[in-house]
């Protein structure tokens, strides 16, 4: 699996750092998301994709690799 974000697109909702903290994180000034692990292990893999299902923003791309 492969992790994208796009800053542009994201609101700072903060769901993707509920749903997978490990992955996510959100920039202290203005909450736009920060890609912790692009490579994320198999055992995150679930939630990754809840994380971009929840994405309001639809900020977030899973590659399957
Ligand atoms: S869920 Fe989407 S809009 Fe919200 S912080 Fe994460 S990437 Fe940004």
């Amino acid at each position: 699996m492969r992790v994208h974000v796009d800053q542009e697109k994201c609101c700072g909702s903060g769901q993707c750092v509920l749903a997978a903290p490990d992955v996510f994180d959100q920039r202290a000034d203005d909450g736009i998301v920060l890609l912790l692990d692009p490579r994320p292990p198999a055992g995150i893999h679930a939630e990754v994709r809840d994380a971009a299902a929840f994405c309001p923003a639809g900020a977030i791309t899973v590659e399957e690799t």
